[in-house]
């Protein structure tokens, strides 16, 4: 698909942020470019259409940015996962490790339904804590975790292995 080139230049690689060390993948550039970012949401829309999803959960933030457009095309409704202490309603959360320390996420109560088809959608996974622990959270309440959808895998870091038998779907695979 030739979509995936253009979709893969826009993205920009910014050095030692947000520490020494870290190549930050930086995908504000692929927003500046319409026809970039209009391609990346045909592409997950393309996928995941006439496939009974119910539900969008995004990621905060950058899950905020790709996955509405995702479900007002396909007809699901956007479930925020957001970081701790964001959310006003009554909340589940799940833990997962960092490399230093914990951090959580969090869902409302009651944002989802036993039964429903959900996809997970953020930008980039890295060691796939984060997708780990949004699929646990959704399974928690009964929902079937479909896919996880991101636009970059850093795929050094496997973060595949830990999402188990569940399927990851990555627009570019950076290695
Ligand atoms: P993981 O839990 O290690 O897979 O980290 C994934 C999370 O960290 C996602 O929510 C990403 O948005 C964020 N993240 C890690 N590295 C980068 C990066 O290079 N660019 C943008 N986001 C990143």
């Amino acid at each position: 698909d030739e979509r995936i080139a253009r979709i893969a230049s826009s993205i920009r690689v910014i050095p030692d942020f947000p520490k020494p060390g870290i190549m930050f993948q930086d995908i504000t550039t692929l927003l500046l470019d319409p026809k970039a970012f209009k391609d990346t949401i045909d592409l997950f829309v393309e996928r995941y259409r006439d496939q009974n999803i119910n539900v969008i959960a995004g990621i905060e933030a950058r899950g905020f940015i790709f996955g509405p457009p995702i479900a007002l095309a396909i007809g699901a409704k956007f479930v925020p996962m957001r970081k701790p202490k964001k959310l006003p309603g009554e909340v589940i959360s799940e833990e997962y490790s960092l490399e230093y320390g914990t951090d959580k996420i969090e869902m409302h109560v009651g944002a989802v339904r036993t039964g429903e088809r959900a996809v997970i959608v953020d930008d980039l996974i890295a060691t796939g804590g984060t997708l780990n622990a949004a699929i646990r959270l959704l399974e928690r309440v009964g929902v079937t975790v479909v896919e996880c959808a991101c636009v970059i895998e850093l795929a050094e870091l496997k973060g595949r292995e830990k999402l188990g038998d569940k399927s990851l779907f990555v627009l570019v695979s950076e290695t």
